[in-house]
């Protein structure tokens, strides 16, 4: 929602000074928001003031309110915690306290406020803004100030970012910060897994979330857990103890070495009763297993922020200070948030409202309510993790008739999740008395040496947190040889197919698709589900393995730029992949804040490259070795035929002349990542038991010749799908509507570009001066 052009943006500038405060527990992401915000406030032609250690700062005035700078902010898009402090701040629930708050306010001019906190620090904003009016009232009255100095600043404008691990908002897919606690969940229970493995033994990990399951869920998912405990779907006192024996008896049985069980912090049964880890051990230890505990406590809050919490961040908090400029007196205050891959706003007091109303829920045991107020992603998963768990359940299996053999292939270079997608596919299967099967080393590995073979439950029971391509995969095209593979298709019975994998992946269906005509085999229904790192499929603003590979791109790049803290003075040129495509470029650039991005979709220009090195110039004049870190350019490997990464270092250090130095950077494949990244893990699973549900509804008919009747029918085309996310939805689109309308065939690539904005609004925060073509 860009609001840059309103006119009310034009009048607002007359308020000119915008606060930004971290409140609350810290959570990583707080310091790219706070960037975000100074910069964003600066650059719209206000001043930039921060509010330290949270309302407590508000409450003392003086050096806790802080005039900031461009150059204050330089480098904090990555560290964890908070900068500019927070704190709980008992004074500020008191009216007395926001009266001293408000006079802070006023005597520094300050009528904008950006608070990035948990639903607490929101609600504590909002009742700020109810009650100015008549603190300002008082302290006219008890002439503590004069109505001159009240009457510029008669309204209060806030806006609120949600800054916390829990992901406990409602509102909002997540909540900044959130992703980084589940990465570093999701790394030290890999680490406990492999030794849990080793011994075969089990573990209770208990992770944050006193309120909300979302930390335990995920890591649920992301880790392949065999149980779990979350606050909104607390188990009969009882009977857990026997349902997680049962299926912690049945993994066993079934061959698996581990037991993890994942507990929340607010874990309860559904009298309300706390469930400590320690009762769950005890469970477990009368099974005969050699049981350990582990807390992973304040681990979860810290370390730099993924590449996630940067970008959320830092859209954010370039929309929050357009919030508070748009805004009237009469608007409602706004949240900032992100609905599957947008920035939307939302109503504060509503959604700060309906976050509490979970908590209420559970307290009053309406259970089913509290789910329901969680976002429906969240349901979705919670099912999705009991569906994969019930395994072997004869009571979850489908009719005989309608129990399927479904096949999958992964296409193109690999991308991280493609394991964890196989994994869930294949778990959803064996749940519903389907049968999965895989199809190894792409199409060639089919059509010339039959590569078909079911998948046990053992076999992909540790490959959620796999990265590479167990299946094995490749580029080549299914027209190489489409007879061979329709003919196996047609001896394996295949009654559906999921192809996993990039741009190859996509153009694979299509040609399926097409050769429906002539090969009854591909009359079935057929998803794509998009995985690759350069986010190049058309039909989604989002592939599997994108995420992984920004933590990775984003980490190299950290590395390097520390790299250069001893000469202090060096610009480093990083070559980054994505083929004709600059997603991988411009969110990296957003995410590590380049100096300059270039992508293949604008090219390189003589003009622009000389303005850049303008730009990193005067940036190693301001900062004068101050910013102990280099400076960094990206480069998308397509920008450009004549400006490679190595002139372009070449053309730095012949134009820097000796005041700073050029290196150029490659990090090659160590874009694609190593394990894949919790979202990849969790999204995967969403995305495969999605396609498999897919198929189920599509399944065709079975009478001798019906299908037939179908060729060439609208019915039977939209049967071939690719499953991505758009506008905020998860959507199947027809591979042939995609690919006559929205595909550029030549340059792999979708027409219309869904992520510019990532480059509008990284140029804007590096203040890059970007010149038109
Ligand atoms: P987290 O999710 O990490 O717990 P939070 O923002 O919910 O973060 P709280 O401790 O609830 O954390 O709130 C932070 C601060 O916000 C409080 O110390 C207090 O200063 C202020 N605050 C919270 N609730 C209110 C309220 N109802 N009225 C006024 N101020 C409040």
């Amino acid at each position: 929602q860009d609001t840059s052009s309103g006119s009310n943006i034009a009048d607002a500038l007359k308020r000119r000074r915008i606060a930004v405060m971290t409140s609350g527990g810290d959570a990583p992401g707080m310091n790219a928001a706070v960037r975000a915000v100074v910069r964003a406030a600066i650059y719209r032609g206000c001043e930039a003031y921060a509010i330290l250690e949270g309302y407590e700062g508000l409450l003392q005035g003086g050096k806790f309110i802080k005039e900031m700078s461009w150059d204050d902010v330089r480098g904090w898009l990555a560290t964890g915690g908070t900068h500019i402090g927070t704190a709980r701040c008992a004074g500020f629930r008191e009216r007395s306290g926001r009266l001293k708050a408000a006079k802070n306010m006023i005597i520094n001019g300050i009528d904008a406020l950006i608070v990035c906190g948990g639903d607490g620090s929101l609600t504590g904003a909002d009742k700020f803004r109810e009650e100015w009016s008549s603190l300002l009232k008082e302290l006219v009255e008890t002439g503590e100030l004069t109505a001159e100095q009240v009457k510029p600043h008669e309204h209060l404008y806030i806006c609120g970012l949600v800054g916390s691990i829990d992901n406990d908002m409602a509102s909002t897919d997540a909540t900044i910060g959130a992703y980084s606690s589940l990465e570093r969940i999701c790394e030290a229970v890999d680490y406990i897994d492999a030794t849990a493995q080793s011994h075969s033994r089990a573990f209770v990990i208990e992770v944050m979330g006193r309120h909300c399951g979302w930390l335990a869920l995920m890591a649920g998912i992301a880790t392949g857990a065999d149980f779990i405990f979350i606050p909104e779907q607390p188990p009969h006192d009882q009977e857990w103890q026997a349902r997680m024996s049962k299926i912690v008896k049945r993994h066993r049985a079934n061959g698996k070495r581990k037991t993890i069980v994942i507990v929340a912090e607010g874990a309860i049964n559904s009298n309300l009763d706390t469930i400590t880890p320690e009762q769950v051990k005890d469970v477990l230890v009368d099974l005969g297993l050699d049981t350990r505990i582990t807390t992973l406590g304040h681990v979860q809050r810290g370390g730099n922020a993924v590449a996630v919490d940067r970008l959320l961040a830092t859209l954010q908090g370039v929309d929050a200070v357009d919030a508070v400029l748009s805004a009237t007196p009469d608007t409602p205050s706004p949240m900032i948030g992100i609905i599957e891959n947008k920035i939307v706003r939302r109503n504060l007091v509503e959604a700060v409202a309906a976050t509490q109303e979970v908590a209420k829920a559970i307290k009053a045991k309406d259970f089913a309510r509290a789910m329901s107020l969680r976002d429906t992603e969240f349901a979705e998963h919670f099912q999705n993790f009991l569906t994969i768990n019930s395994a072997d359940r004869e009571s979850a299996k489908k009719p005989a008739e309608k129990q399927l053999n479904i096949a999958v292939i992964n296409i193109g270079a690999p991308a991280g999740g493609m394991n964890s997608a196989i994994r869930g596919l294949a778990a959803y299967c064996h749940s519903r008395g389907h049968k999965p099967y895989a199809i190894h080393n792409g199409w060639t590995g089919l059509a010339r040496h039959e590569s078909v073979r079911e998948l046990t439950w053992l076999e992909v029971e540790d490959w959620m947190m796999r990265g590479g391509c167990e299946i094995g995969t490749n580029r080549n095209l299914p027209d190489t040889d489409i007879g061979m593979v329709a003919y196996y298709f047609q001896k394996y019975k295949f009654d559906g197919l999921i192809i996993i994998g990039g741009f190859e992946a996509f153009a694979s269906l299509h040609q399926l698709e097409e050769a429906r005509a002539s090969y009854p085999a591909f009359r079935i229904p057929m998803v794509c589900i998009p995985a690759t790192i350069s986010n190049n499929v058309p039909g989604t603003e989002y592939s599997l393995g994108s995420d992984t590979c920004m933590n990775s791109l984003v980490n190299y790049c950290d590395v390097i730029k520390l790299s250069a803290s001893a000469s202090r003075r060096r610009v480093f040129v990083v070559e980054v992949q994505g083929g004709n495509s600059g997603f991988v470029a411009a969110y990296a650039g957003l995410a590590t804040g380049a100096h300059a991005v270039y992508l293949p979709e604008e090219g390189i220009s003589l003009r622009q490259l000389e303005a850049d090195i303008d730009n990193i110039k005067e940036a190693f004049e301001d900062d004068q070795g101050k910013n102990r870190a280099g400076k960094l350019i990206l480069r998308n490997e397509k920008s450009s035929r004549t400006l490679s990464t190595e002139i372009i270092v070449n053309i730095i250090r012949d134009e820097a002349k000796g005041r700073f130095d050029a290196r150029a950077a490659m990090p090659g494949h160590v874009q694609q990542g190593g394990n894949p990244s919790p979202m990849d893990r969790v999204r995967a699973t969403r995305f495969a038991v999605q396609a498999c549900q897919f198929i189920e509804q599509h399944q065709m008919p079975v009478e001798h010749g019906a299908i037939n009747k179908l060729v060439g029918s609208e019915e039977l085309r939209k049967t071939a799908v690719v499953l991505g996310v758009r506008s905020s939805k998860l959507v199947y689109s027809p591979i042939d509507q995609l690919w006559a309308y929205e595909t550029e065939h030549k340059e792999r690539r979708p027409k219309k570009v869904h992520w510019m904005h990532l480059a509008q609004v990284a140029d804007r925060l590096v203040g890059r001066n970007k010149l038109s073509r």
